[in-house]
């Protein structure tokens, strides 16, 4: 039996914890093969990231992954001469002498496939093949070294137990598992004994930093049990469960099909409310008025504000508009009225046209921004207008109409080269079996920033443009929302449409699309760094109406004004203003009472 076992920094943070760890495999090592995984020791990484930029604020990447290698070096030296120091046969060798190929891509650079010969030469003698995480190398002729990105020690390890075709990976860190949020920002966050993968890349996506999230798709895709848990402990952790994997072949490994199926639902309707006044509570009493009526509620998005007021624009099932404009009419009283009387006043609008939702899945659209643009670039190629847009990790969904539905299915299908058989109505995802709370877990994503574009002319193929231009650059973007109203500009019709990014492309992000504003048609673009994002995320959230209701009710009363609203069938994500971050996140986990007895340490 073979197992992968990975030590991330903290775990082996001093000379002291690399014993203790090798005692740990040394113990292990007796009955079956083992390959380990190390990260760089501590904060190895940040203080090497800190000596580069004291020599230069941007450091050419290839001279990066040169120097931030180095740390993962010294670890499995040190690891390697504890072991033997046990008696245990050990050997220790870096990305580039196991043969993890990677494209040229410096610092995210992905895995291509992995040489298995040599660990596996190792593992016949009986050694402990101890491996450098989070490097690799390119292919012949230049074999530049390579590195993952940060926090990719994860994915290397899965990706060995992938190609190793091992029984388990299991990733050792600091804390006793996956928790219902961070602990070092709520301390009474709960263990969760099972975690779909699903719901694991949306969290690991949105700020838990506890696994890389291309570790996760990679175990998706290939079906890796993965464990994660306490190097200081012999608690059991939390698996990592996914449904049957399709199990691509091992070349190109990181490189499988982005999407894998195509979801439909054309049991939807429309329905927005604009111009409502832009403070805590709003989104709070139109949803909980809605979850008293035993509504469920699909798609929800609130658009940036213009002059303090806001759109929020959701989906219900068809049977359900009546009794939900009723719901939204009954409310509009209670608004109040807006401070520019000129913009008009708050009203509810349904989508007179049927719409349907088109949705791609698939867990490898994570840092590949080119899917989402190509999803619009094709729609708008067959002259399908999108009436909504909603991104997640692992799923990118577009409204449109009705009688569109057919003709976006056919060629999405043809574009992402998806089987017939993979096309169904939509579906809910894995579901675990008992589980206390529709909601599992919470996450917060400080890192990133708000852009917009106002007056975005409205036709088809201009989100396409916009996205496209970034997926050139490599811009991953998320949360899209497209606001529900629409502007006369001489004649013409435009929409805003706004959408968040990491906080370091924010600025070349306006560049790029403030550069292209003549030349595209659209207005102005406005960046804004200052916020934050608070999701929370679980695959039974689908058939419970009222936990955006309640989220959104956690936020009004701690006084805290929702920016942008966005969600999809597994999660519902919330921007905020940068310094409501932590209490959002504090306020939520409460509201959804994942908050346990204990408290969760954190080894310093
Ligand atoms: P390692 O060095 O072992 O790779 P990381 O620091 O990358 O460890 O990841 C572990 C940290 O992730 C924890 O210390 C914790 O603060 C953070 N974290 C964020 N969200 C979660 C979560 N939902 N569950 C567990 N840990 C989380
Ligand atoms: N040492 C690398 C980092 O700090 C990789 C890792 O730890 O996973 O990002
Ligand atoms: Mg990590």
């Amino acid at each position: 039996m073979l197992i992968v076992q990975k030590y991330g920094g903290t775990s082996v943070g001093s000379v002291e914890r690399i014993k203790a760890v090798a005692q740990r495999i040394a113990k292990t090592a007796s009955d079956r093969s083992i390959v380990v995984v190390v990260s760089a020791m501590g904060k190895t990484t940040d203080t090497l990231v800190k000596l580069a930029n004291e020599i230069s604020s941007n450091s050419c990447r290839r001279e990066m992954d040169m120097l931030l290698s180095t740390g993962e070096q010294v670890t499995i030296a040190l690891m390697s001469m504890a072991l033997q120091e046990l008696g245990v046969p050990a050997i220790s060798l870096t990305g580039a002498q196991v043969g993890i190929v990677t494209e040229a891509q410096h610092s995210r650079a992905r895995i291509l496939h992995i040489q298995t010969e040599r660990i596996e030469e190792h593992l016949q003698l009986g050694e402990v093949v101890v491996v450098a995480g989070f490097q690799g190398i390119s292919q012949t002729p230049h074999q530049e070294i390579t590195t993952l990105g940060r926090g990719g020690s994860d994915t290397s390890a899965v990706a060995l137990a992938a190609a190793l075709q091992a029984e388990r990976c299991e990733i050792y860190t600091d804390v006793p598992g996956i928790l219902t949020t961070d602990p070092r920002i709520v301390p009474e966050a709960q263990l969760m004994s099972e975690i779909t993968c699903d719901e694991m890349l949306e969290l690991a996506s949105l700020g838990a930093k506890v696994l890389h999230p291309r570790a996760v798709e990679i175990a998706r895709n290939y079906g890796i049990p993965l464990v994660v848990l306490s190097s200081w402990s012999d608690a059991p952790g939390t698996r990592v469960v996914s449904a049957i994997p399709k199990r691509p072949a091992l070349q190109d490994l990181e490189l499988t099909k982005p999407v894998d199926a195509i979801e439909y639902d054309t049991n939807q309707a429309g329905i927005s409310m604009l111009r409502v006044p832009d403070r805590p509570g709003v989104a709070a009493k139109l949803f909980s008025s809605i979850a008293l009526q035993k509504i469920d509620v699909d798609l929800i998005i609130q658009s940036i504000h213009e002059s303090n007021t806001n759109d929020i624009a959701f989906t219900v099932r068809k049977d359900a508009l009546k009794q939900v404009a009723a719901v939204a009419d009954a409310i509009l009283p209670a608004l109040g009225k807006n401070y520019y009387p000129s913009l008009g006043e708050p009203e509810v609008k349904t989508e007179e046209r049927p719409i349907a939702k088109v949705s791609l899945v698939g867990a490898g659209m994570i840092g590949r921004p080119r899917v989402a643009a190509k999803m619009f670039e094709t729609l708008a190629a067959a002259g399908i207008n999108m009436v909504m847009i909603s991104t997640s990790e692992v799923k990118v969904s577009c409204v449109v109409d009705a009688e569109d539905c057919e003709k976006a299915i056919n060629s999405l299908s043809l574009a992402f080269d998806v089987n017939v058989a993979d096309i169904s109505m939509s579906s809910a995802d894995l579901e675990l079996g008992e589980v206390p709370s529709p909601v599992r877990g919470v996450a917060l994503d400080i890192n990133q920033a708000r852009l917009a574009v106002r007056q975005v002319p409205d036709r088809p193929g201009i989100a396409a443009k916009i996205f496209g231009l970034l997926a050139q650059q490599n811009i991953s973007v998320d949360m899209i929302i497209q606001s529900q109203r629409c502007h006369s500009v001489n004649g013409s019709l435009t929409r805003d449409v706004a959408f968040t990014v990491s906080q370091p492309e924010g600025e070349a992000t306006y560049q790029i699309l403030a550069n292209a504003a003549a030349k595209f048609g659209w207005g102005e673009v406005v960046l804004e760094s200052g916020i934050a994002k608070v999701s929370v995320v679980g695959s039974g959230m689908i058939s419970h109406s009222g936990i955006a209701a309640q989220m959104f009710e956690a936020l009004a009363v701690s006084q805290i004004n929702i920016l942008m609203i966005a969600t999809s069938e597994i999660k519902i994500s919330c921007v905020v203003k940068e310094e409501d971050g932590v209490k959002a996140l504090q306020a939520i986990h409460k509201a959804f009472g994942l908050s346990g007895n204990g408290v969760v340490k954190v080894p310093a």
